[in-house]
């Protein structure tokens, strides 16, 4: 059997975790891998992917450079998802939870000696997905994890984690990319037209702006903040935009919305002249189909009350996220109803 065939897909970090990935290689070759890591950042800019990658590179038996090497028994077998010296711990089935249980099992895990080449590793993603009484099970195993252990935590939302756990981990905050290689990246897979756009809707977090790509709200999203603008300006009632809005897949709609109002409250901040308030990178990439209908928002709208709707947009999608299952409508119309508050 000819070698190509029998390579194991390896898992390559995002083009913009290149760096990053190096230097955890090398810390690892120099014996000074922290063995916990925790990699904070937005959702969608390839954390988990640049764990992984990290993962099976540790686990390799011949890495070339920073990469596994796609060809070894380790590479194999992580990339089936069965070396036994590597445990993901993430919420199985319908549950949004890291249960206890899945927590003993990890400490079981780390207990043992390796199997293959000395390394081990666990992945805990999100790590905000383990309960209290997970992350206080887990804190002696991140104190001492055992002989040539790794674990890695992936937290979107690391202030959701108790101080004891993050001050035994050593973290790396990963920023969103700057547009350009993001851009680079996301042309090839969602097409030249549709990048900028689609980036903009997931403000600038590029595995997110795939998601959201072939959604019907994509292609309605004109009309669909032209709808936004109406309910601002007193044209259109709550209800009917609602209404409007309501046909799309309410946590597709909720990020979408979350973006905009954001967007529009950055936008009505420089209005106000308090200058542009932006944790994006420069060269934000905005949508030219609605970055004249978000500007029409900004002046509707004063900064304070956009960014309080964003915050309850925001809750409505962790809500729903959480398996809850309200009238969408209504939903929507509550959101709605506090943009057009005067
Ligand atoms: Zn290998």
């Amino acid at each position: 059997m000819a070698v190509t065939a029998n390579r194991a897909a390896i898992q390559v970090p995002c083009p913009w975790h290149q760096d990053d990935m190096e230097r955890f290689v090398e810390q690892h070759r120099q014996g000074r891998l922290p063995h916990a890591l925790l990699l904070t950042g937005s959702a969608g800019i390839g954390k988990a992917r640049l764990a992984r990658s990290l993962a099976q590179t540790l686990l390799c038996q011949r890495p070339a450079g920073a990469l596994p090497c796609g060809q070894c028994d380790a590479c194999h077998l992580s990339a089936a998802g069965t070396h036994p010296d590597l445990q993901s711990l993430a919420p199985e089935g319908d549950s949004r939870v890291i249960k206890i249980d899945q927590v003993r099992r990890l400490v079981e895990f780390c207990s043992r000696t390796a199997q293959y080449n000395g390394a081990r590793v666990a992945l805990i993603a999100p790590a905000e997905a383990l309960n209290r009484s997970a992350q206080n099970a887990l804190l002696k195993t991140l104190e001492e994890p055992g002989e040539g252990m790794v674990l890695i935590l992936i937290s979107h939302q690391p202030s959701l984690l108790l101080p004891t756990v993050r001050s035994r981990c050593q973290r790396r905050s990963l920023p969103l990319p700057a547009a350009e290689p993001a851009l680079r990246w996301l042309v090839p897979q969602v097409g030249e037209r549709e990048a900028p756009a689609l980036l903009a809707a997931a403000q600038g977090a590029p595995l997110r702006a795939v998601e959201l790509q072939d959604a019907e709200w994509f292609a309605a999203r004109g009309r669909l903040i032209n709808e936004l603008v109406a309910v601002a300006q007193g044209r259109v009632s709550p209800s009917q935009g609602a209404q409007a809005l309501a046909a799309h897949d309410p946590r597709i709609m909720a990020q979408v919305l979350y973006g905009w109002l954001a967007r529009a409250a950055r936008l009505a901040c420089c209005l106000d002249g308090q200058g542009e308030q932006s944790d994006m990178p420069s060269g934000e990439v905005h949508d030219p189909l609605v970055e004249p209908a978000l500007a029409q928002l900004a002046r509707a709208v004063p900064a304070t009350r956009l960014l309080r709707v964003a915050q309850r947009v925001m809750e409505g999608r962790r809500q729903l996220l959480g398996g809850a299952n309200p009238n969408k409508e209504l939903l929507m119309e509550q959101w709605l109803l506090a943009l057009g508050n005067r």
